[in-house]
């Protein structure tokens, strides 16, 4: 330390509030680290400010909006149902903010300390903190590099947070729009697409590729039939070749790289939604051993130690999956690596969700990946519309589909349905303690409720289906 430069130690400081650099912070102060959390922003980062919460929270009052409009069958009319847009949206940043102030709580309760400020690395154990009360130094013996990610903005298509939006802005809209173009294949836009029809934009989605490319297609093929049941017109395999745009509107000069034809599309407004790139750029880390991937993002060992010994990094700027869950494992994962127990992560059973409508969730190998790999296998597929929860309640699109090796061991989870993103936790406590499809066949499931459909898709698989005919 120099004479006059104004250091405090922290034994570990973590950097970025959000899942990852939360857990990891309370973590570590569990393990009795004395713990430093610098945030540029808000606390919950990404995911509790401006993704998964906000999101949601709309997907879930859309879902009952829409829900009471189309209840005519069972006999129940709900005449002149209305939607209050900024209403909705006071009642959604509620909600993020009660989620803060826990997290803050526990914060205090765990004796973290929270500097609200930009962090920027001097060297490999000293941080500089700018924040409108001025610049502090801190050096620290450990520290955790969770600055999460932003949206990839394209040319042409900047964000004014108006007419043309990213993610961020998109949840916080308190208008609806006429018409929205969505240009993203991810599961942002899956979600975005039918959460703005059924507040009746009409929606046009414009995806370079097919739709959620990873997911097998017979998954997909409900939330096709679904998106044109809502009027969505999907243009996918589709890229942008220029882009006009004026104070009425935006036209999108667009060309099929399938069959090479030309087509314009116009919107009031515009989404952008295709992919998202890691929050490396402003942090100094050339003043660090830390290194990066060719896409900018950092590169780590299985305890997530970077390639500099005082080091450590997770969440969305260590790259894909860019999902919470798996921001919260590499948390718990980083804390204990640092506080010398052992810990290790392992991405092969991290599940996939989407909260698009109907839901998908996947955990495990995909057919197709089984077939690259050239693994042999049994495949065990339920259709809800043969469960009498599903029907009963009046959701019944989507089948749950097993995959096993040929002893039956599980290889993957695919549910595509009513409750799928939380259905898939049940096959992956199954995959992590190595269940097979007998172990799954034969756990008594309560009836009538929708984890039977897993257990009805096992015994699918191995041929002895009750409800269905193999
Ligand atoms: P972030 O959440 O990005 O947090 C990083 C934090 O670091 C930010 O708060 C930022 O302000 C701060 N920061 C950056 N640089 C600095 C600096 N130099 N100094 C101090 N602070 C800094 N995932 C799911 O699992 N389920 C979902 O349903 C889901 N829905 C989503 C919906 C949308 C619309 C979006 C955009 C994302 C969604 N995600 C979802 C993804 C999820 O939000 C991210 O994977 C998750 O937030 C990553 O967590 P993180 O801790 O790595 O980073």
């Amino acid at each position: 330390m120099v004479v006059g430069d104004l250091s405090t130690y922290s034994e570990t400081v973590v950097i970025g509030g959000g899942p990852g650099g939360y857990l990891a912070a309370i973590r570590l102060a569990q393990l009795g680290k004395e713990v430093t959390i610098v945030e540029k922003e808000w606390i919950g980062g990404v995911c509790l400010n401006y993704g998964c919460i906000p999101s949601k929270a709309l997907i879930y009052a859309v879902n009952q909006y829409d829900q009471a409009k189309n209840m005519g069958h069972m006999g129940i009319t709900c005449n002149n149902v209305k939607i209050d847009i900024t209403k909705l949206q006071d009642w959604k940043n509620k909600s993020v903010l009660k989620l803060r102030d826990g997290i803050q709580d526990l914060f205090q309760k765990y004796n973290i300390k929270y500097i609200p400020g930009e962090a920027f690395f001097e060297s490999s154990n000293k941080i500089k903190v700018v924040s409108e009360n001025g610049t502090s130094w801190i050096e620290f013996d450990k520290a955790i590099i969770a600055t999460g990610s932003r949206p990839r903005v394209l040319e042409g298509l900047e964000p004014d947070g108006k007419q043309v939006v990213t993610s961020r802005e998109l949840v916080n809209l308190n208008f609806i729009p006429p018409e929205l173009v969505i240009i993203g294949a991810g599961f942002i836009c899956l979600e975005m697409s039918s959460l703005f029809a059924k507040l009746g934009t009409r929606v046009t989605i414009v995806a370079r590729s097919i739709l959620a490319k990873n997911v097998d297609r017979d998954v997909l093929s409900s939330i096709y039939e679904k998106m044109k049941e809502l009027g969505i017109i999907v243009m996918e395999n589709t890229t942008i070749d220029r882009v006009n745009r004026t104070k009425e509107g935006v036209t999108l000069y667009v060309k099929n790289t399938k069959t090479n034809e030309m087509s314009t599309v116009q919107t009031t407004h515009v989404a952008v939604v295709a992919g998202r790139i890691p929050n490396t750029n402003h942090l100094q880390l050339e003043k660090t051993r830390v290194k990066l991937d060719e896409h900018g993002f950092i590169r780590v060992n299985e305890q997530r130690k970077t390639h500099d010994p005082h080091l450590y990094a997770l969440g969305d700027i260590t790259g894909d999956p860019m999902l919470a869950h798996k921001a919260y494992k590499e948390g718990r994962v980083a804390a204990e690596s640092i506080a010398g127990l052992p810990a290790a992560m392992d991405t092969k059973l991290i599940p996939v969700i989407i909260f698009s409508d109907p839901e998908i969730a996947t955990v495990g190998l995909s057919e197709q990946e089984c077939k690259e790999q050239g693994i042999e296998i049994k495949v065990g597929k339920f259709p809800f519309s043969a469960l009498g929860r599903a029907v009963s309640v009046n959701k019944d699109r989507g089948f749950v589909k097993v995959i096993a090796d040929k002893e039956g061991q599980l290889l993957g989870v695919h549910i595509v349905g009513p409750h799928a993103t939380d259905l898939i936790s049940e096959a992956t406590l199954g995959m992590e303690l190595g269940a097979n499809l007998e172990d799954i066949a034969l756990t008594v499931h309560p009836h009538p409720t929708f984890p039977e459909a897993l257990m009805e898709a096992a015994e699918h698989a191995l041929g002895r289906s009750i409800h269905i005919k193999k």
